[in-house]
């Protein structure tokens, strides 16, 4: 017996462990999604449209000669030059990853990763594709973690072990949340050494220093990495807030100092490029959450990330000024807060935080709730919570829900639900938009400028957010004076170079940035391929077809199977079955009329046309074929 399915025979061909994907990206017009991140998992996108134009091309299963000849070529170090090259970052908001090349010497800032869109089924995240860096391991001198949101930290499980484990570098903070997210990948230890804003590291030709930003992360740093051409400066997620809560304030004083020290180029983060005016400072809503908070009847339930630990500080300190308790519940969250509470990055008084079980104590309006979930995600707290399934906690009439951060686009239809849902079971609901208790971490347009004016740069490269959002970047370092043509809007992979003149320029030279798919324990293994398949499978179903033919005299040896799923409904549709399974007949008995000899890719193909043309000018629908021959 000989069974041959389609989709073996393509899965068959992509049997490597990491393969760098084929087109399906570039599109410089993502859905914007601003503050795309920290835990939540958009659903919307336009993979579909990049997608489609990928149709043709086939994985890369081996290295092409021409690849090969180029990565070789990548290999000899330029003289002289520095290389700055985003693989990640520069055409969506995440996978944020850059990698800083002098001749031996390599530093990347930052390892994060992407979620998915909507149309990408089944695939986890998307991390930056190093094969840039395929056999340059030996160069890199170390890893700077700016901070520990996941898109900057997220593909770090998966990279450092195939880039030979570098010294990854980052605050207490942000390199306990790499640690224990680590714990659930079964990878290689990591090599982890903490900085702190004055710390100095000497990476071969590269000398880093850092300065405090502020975000809404305690332990966010900006980096300054002088070179041998010059000094380059790289902000990491960053607002210009003086006072932020929690952690150190942004070090507007080591800024200034920057315009003193000649800086060659400024890489500044662009996710909230698009807003004109300043970003609100994390004081300016403590007022509006103490309002909120000592005017609910009863409890109040707050829904926000898990790594927004700057709020849940806010929330613990309000608390604390009314008396009130709060219940901190969801595992991220329970962990990033005991964590940050063991580094000292966050205060709470003793008391304040109580067990659920403990609730009962105490009234109702003394009582808060922090989870996630305020994006509506299927498995966090708040949902469980209002689908009733959550094993200890119930909405109760008089319960105030807040919500706690923006939604990042894509997820508006399910906090819709999210919130019709507790209205209905009696809550109140309060919502960033209707009072200020979310402030982003991220600097607006005016804020860029007055960085920008402090720090002087020769050069300007915007970088994090889609293509818009760094063209908007643009203009905003032009008002600061910029000369457009020391502007660098890249793309993800597009090299950057300035010589020991200080000279720099925005070359066409692309090293790959093509996505790399997280899909369960596979990275990589996922390719366009199977991502089709998915999609035709989501959009119009599917249909096997099952052809027993015999061996002898090739011909048929029972009617056809046929099995449909997620195509039609077979029972009901009983007639167009029966033409189905007639036409299968007839292509396969056509098929003998002409060759005794059974060709099984022959009859599957044209199983495959035939049958497909056939169902999709009888349904408008086009269903993926899977065309089984038995030989018998
Ligand atoms: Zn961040």
């Amino acid at each position: 017996m000989n069974v041959i399915s389609d989709s073996t025979d393509r899965m068959l061909q992509a049997n490597s462990s990491v393969t760098p994907l084929s087109p399906a990206k570039k599109n410089p017009h993502h859905a914007p999604k601003r503050g795309s991140k920290h835990g939540a998992r958009p659903r919307k996108g336009q993979f579909q449209k990049n997608f489609s134009q990928g149709l043709t091309a086939q994985p890369q299963k081996t290295e092409s000669q021409k690849a090969q000849a180029k990565r070789l070529k990548n290999a000899i170090p330029a003289k002289g030059k520095l290389r700055i090259i985003p693989l990640g970052g520069c055409e969506e908001v995440g996978r944020n990853m850059t990698v800083f090349e002098y001749e031996n010497d390599i530093v990347i800032v930052d390892m994060g990763l992407q979620w998915p869109e909507e149309d990408m089924h089944g695939i986890d995240y998307i991390i930056p594709n190093t094969a840039y860096l395929k056999g340059k391991e030996k160069n890199i001198r170390g890893v700077i973690i700016t901070h520990g949101h996941y898109d900057h930290i997220g593909a770090v499980p998966h990279l450092a072990p195939m880039l030979g484990n570098p010294i990854i570098y980052g605050t207490p903070l942000t390199l306990g949340i790499i640690a224990k997210r680590q714990e659930d990948y079964k990878s290689t230890p990591l090599r982890l050494k903490s900085i702190q804003k004055d710390s100095v590291l000497q990476l071969g030709k590269f000398r880093a220093t850092f300065f405090g930003v502020s975000h809404n992360i305690p332990g966010s740093l900006g980096v300054v990495l002088d070179t041998p051409v010059g000094k380059i400066v790289h902000t990491g997620d960053f607002k210009l807030d003086a006072s932020t809560s929690g952690d150190a304030p942004a070090e507007i004083a080591k800024i200034k100092d920057l315009g003193k020290q000649n800086i060659l180029a400024l890489m500044a983060d662009s996710t909230n490029a698009t807003e004109p005016g300043h970003q609100l400072a994390e004081h300016d809503i403590q007022g509006n959450i103490d309002e909120i908070l000592s005017q609910a009847p009863a409890r109040v339930i707050v829904g926000t990330f898990s790594s927004l630990l700057g709020r849940i500080q806010q929330i613990i300190w309000a608390a604390e000024k009314l008396g009130k308790k709060v219940i901190i519940e969801g595992f991220s969250m329970k962990r990033n807060v005991e964590l940050a509470q063991q580094l000292g990055y966050m205060t709470v008084k003793k008391g304040t935080i109580i067990d659920v079980k403990d609730m009962r104590h105490y009234a109702d309006n003394k009582i808060i709730i922090m989870c996630t979930g305020a994006q509506g995600e299927d498995n966090a707290v708040l949902m469980r919570i209002a689908n009733k399934e959550h094993r200890s906690l119930k909405i109760e009439k008089g319960d105030t829900v807040v919500f706690s951060s923006s939604v990042v686009p894509g997820n508006e239809r399910a906090v819709q639900r999210l919130k019709d849902e507790l209205y209905r079971l009696g809550a109140d609901v309060i919502h960033y938009k209707m009072m200020d208790v979310h402030a982003g971490g991220h600097a607006k347009q005016e804020d860029l400028l007055e960085l920008i004016n402090m720090v002087k740069p020769q050069y300007h490269i915007p970088i994090y957010g889609n293509h818009s959002f760094l063209r908007i970047h643009a203009k905003v370092a032009m008002r600061a004076g910029i000369k457009p043509d020391h502007i660098f809007v890249a793309d993800n992979g597009q090299v950057i170079e300035f010589g020991l003149d200080r000279k720099g320029i925005l070359t066409k030279e692309k090293v790959p940035s093509d996505y790399v798919f997280v899909d369960g324990l596979g990275v990589g293994d996922v390719s366009n391929i199977v991502l089709r398949d998915r999609q035709m499978m989501a959009e119009d179903g599917m249909i096997v077809i099952i052809t027993t033919i015999s061996g002898k005299n090739g011909k048929l040896i029972h009617s056809p199977d046929i099995i449909s799923r997620g195509f039609i409904y077979m029972r009901e549709q009983k007639e167009l079955v029966e033409t189905i399974r007639t036409k299968v007949k007839n292509i396969v008995n056509d098929h003998n009329k002409t060759n005794s000899q059974i060709n099984e890719a022959y009859i599957k193909e044209a199983l495959r046309n035939d049958l497909g043309q056939y169902i999709f000018t009888k349904t408008q629908r086009r269903p993926m074929i899977l065309p089984v021959v038995i030989e018998v």
